[in-house]
């Protein structure tokens, strides 16, 4: 049984297809993790499921050596930055950020020469090499605290400007130099159908995502990544959610909140490329063992570097491990 890039719904085929990757993922000693924006059939099959940072860190305390990461192409760089040790498969090759894309190592070198000594702070949405130019990484999760930690007032944010606008808006001593990257997924979605979804759910909060731009984020409830929307929902009272972010996540959010409604606000809020992965792809994946994702070791130590200093700023707040 070859790749199959439609989404079949044949359930005997499905049937078929999981039973596959069951047979294989334990032949291979291979452990299969997803991103909270994959499909459900995926999120369903893998062993870990999380935000990129998450299923990075999750990685390096597996005792598996073949790791299948269905993300996108920077989170299985990330992976194999983290554990260069093991073979980091990505079953779609062409799974990529488009944000992640919008920022290259020649640009970000020529943005450097513009404001020489700024400290560069990079998105986890980002290339191995744009990750081994910058002083240090972020995510949404702790994105603020990141540039807070630095001594500079000014500091260069790179990809994405709507993250970099949120973070300008918490931390208002700081001068943060903004470059034009976003996400096509969140930059889409209209003001109007917020308020829209608003109207229909009176009582829901609107739980939003930093990527989005800033006309909606001002109608938010909460903001913050993934992993922090699971959270504030599960302690939160109320019951109905207006879900401002990818809409894969809502599969995760509902299954682990069952008694709770979570509304999508638009049709439009999908990512073509974490839809890329489907059963097919992973069964080949493990199959074949393909296609594997590995940094070059000086690029890899240098973005691990940029990594690190990250990991030790969540740390020292948390005062755990990273
Ligand atoms: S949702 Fe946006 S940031 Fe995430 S992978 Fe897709 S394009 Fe990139």
């Amino acid at each position: 049984m070859g790749p199959n890039p439609r989404v079949s719904e044949d359930k005997n085929y499905i049937e078929t297809l999981k039973k596959k990757i069951s047979r294989l993922r334990k032949e291979k000693h291979a452990v299969i993790i997803a991103h909270n924006y994959e499909r459900p059939e995926i999120q369903e099959i893998a062993d870990i499921r999380g935000d990129s940072l998450e299923l990075s860190r999750a990685v390096t305390r597996v005792k598996a050596k073949v790791v299948v990461f269905c993300g996108v192409h920077f989170m299985a760089e990330t992976a194999s930055i983290l554990n260069p040790d093991k073979k980091i498969l990505l079953p779609v090759k062409e799974a990529g950020c488009p944000m992640a894309d919008m920022i290259t190592l020649p640009k970000l070198r020529d943005l450097k020469k513009l404001y020489p000594g700024v400290p560069v702070v990079c998105y986890v949405n980002s290339s191995a090499a744009v990750k081994g130019e910058s002083d240090i990484c972020c995510t949404s999760s702790n994105a603020v605290e990141v540039v807070d930690s630095l001594s500079s007032r000014e500091v260069i944010f790179v990809p994405d400007q709507n993250l970099g606008t949120y973070i300008q808006s918490k931390l208002r001593q700081k001068k943060i130099i903004l470059w034009e990257g976003f996400c096509p997924t969140h930059m889409r979605i209209s003001e109007d159908e917020i308020l829209t979804a608003k109207k229909q759910h009176p009582k829901a909060k609107f739980i939003a995502h930093p990527e989005c731009p800033q006309r909606l984020l001002g109608h938010a409830d909460y903001i913050g990544s993934t992993s922090g929307m699971l959270a504030y929902v599960q302690h939160s009272n109320g019951n109905e959610f207006i879900v401002g972010t990818e809409l894969g996540m809502i599969y995760r959010l509902q299954q682990e909140n069952p008694g709770k409604k979570f509304y999508c606000p638009s049709e439009h809020f999908l990512c073509a490329d974490m839809k890329l992965t489907t059963l097919g792809w992973l069964a080949h994946s493990l199959e074949n063992g393909v296609f594997e994702v590995k940094v070059s070791e000086p690029v890899r130590k240098k973005a691990r570097r940029s990594l690190d200093r990250m990991l030790a700023v969540g740390s020292k707040k948390s005062g755990r491990n990273a």
